[in-house]
């Protein structure tokens, strides 16, 4: 928390979200926890047990958040984001980590005015694996032969939207992990979107949806460890990587085009994630990385190699993008029309 705190004034936070910082807390498991009621309170929402002593719903006229006991699943406004440590429930009284205050309501509550925020014109879009590296592989299918054609439906949407973009391949051949956000980098790309296709181990073929992932806070674990270490090429740790810096915004543009993919494809909702995967740790702008769904799933897989789907795919991450550039533009460009 010492280590964040600075970060997240540099950021842009006003001292009144600061002050919040003083709410009476506890400690649980090395962690700062404080008491939702106060948070609430502080933050003019009311809240009640859904569930008494499970499940938890703090609202207002415009947000709803619902928290589980012991459980990491938060829902904020109807979209799933993982926090970083379980809400807890302690003699009847509910309790949050500080630090998915900080890094997972917070910004998506109250985004922070981004006065450094420039408008998108460059999207970097990164079809996952290619060449020797095929992915996931169920039966006959290979990851790399629907990433690419996903990411060239984007490409072609996100171009009659109006944006400039880049791949980091776009035929079937090898890109080292590091060679795809360093492209970004070098290209000086806005946004850089990482897409994939998940599968599940055998005999786990009910599992499906979308998921969203964005890095890591600083001080947290990751939401799934395994897959950060195999496929992914990334490391264990708690530490600041460079996307670090982009943090709330690759949060924001995580969460807004997962909640496009679920509204718009109807999918069961995975929720936002937090991971330090190669891809996104040392990009040097908002990054996410996209698990469009899973190839082991009867009818999800079915889908996913349907060119219709894929197109409908590209059209929600497009509106996705709209929206968070939308949140995040410096008040002095936001269209007059209002929100
Ligand atoms: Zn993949």
């Amino acid at each position: 928390m010492r280590k964040l705190f600075p970060l997240l004034l540099a950021c842009g936070l006003s001292l009144a979200h600061a002050a919040e910082h003083r709410l009476e807390g506890v400690r649980l498991g090395g962690q700062d926890y404080v008491p939702l009621a106060d948070w609430a309170r502080a933050n003019d929402l009311g809240w009640r047990w859904f569930n008494r002593d499970k499940t938890v719903e703090a609202t207002n006229r415009t947000t709803r958040l619902q928290f589980d006991a012991d459980s990491a699943q938060a829902e904020i406004n109807g979209v799933r984001v993982r926090l970083s440590f379980p809400f807890a429930v302690v003699k009847s009284r509910p309790l949050i980590a500080q630090l998915d205050l900080d890094t997972a309501i917070r910004p998506l509550l109250f985004p922070p005015r981004f006065t450094d925020a420039r408008p998108v014109r460059v999207i970097c879009l990164d079809p996952g694996h290619g060449g020797r590296d095929s992915g996931n592989r169920v039966w006959w299918r290979q990851e790399k032969n629907y990433t690419l054609p996903l990411a060239l439906e984007l490409r072609d949407q996100l171009k009659k939207a109006g944006f400039s973009v880049v791949l980091t391949r776009s035929t079937d051949t090898t890109v080292k992990l590091p060679d795809r956000p360093a492209l970004a980098n070098r290209l000086k790309a806005d946004l850089f979107v990482s897409l994939h296709f998940n599968a599940t181990v055998a005999g786990r073929d009910e599992v499906e949806g979308p998921e969203t992932y964005c890095i890591t806070p600083i001080g947290a674990s990751s939401s799934n460890e395994r897959i950060e270490n195999t496929e992914y090429g990334s490391t264990v740790g708690t530490g600041l990587t460079l996307a670090n810096r982009n943090e709330q915004k690759s949060l924001l543009l995580a969460y807004q085009v997962q909640k496009a993919l679920v509204r718009n494809l109807a999918a069961n909702d995975r929720g936002v994630k937090r991971a330090r995967f190669a891809v996104l740790r040392d990009a040097a702008m908002p990054a996410i990385l996209i698990e469009g769904g899973f190839m082991t799933h009867p009818a999800e897989s079915k889908r996913i190699y349907d060119a219709t789907y894929r197109r409908q795919m590209a059209q929600a991450i497009v509106k996705g993008i709209l929206a968070y550039q939308q949140a995040t533009a410096p008040p002095a460009t936001k269209p007059s029309r209002g929100r």
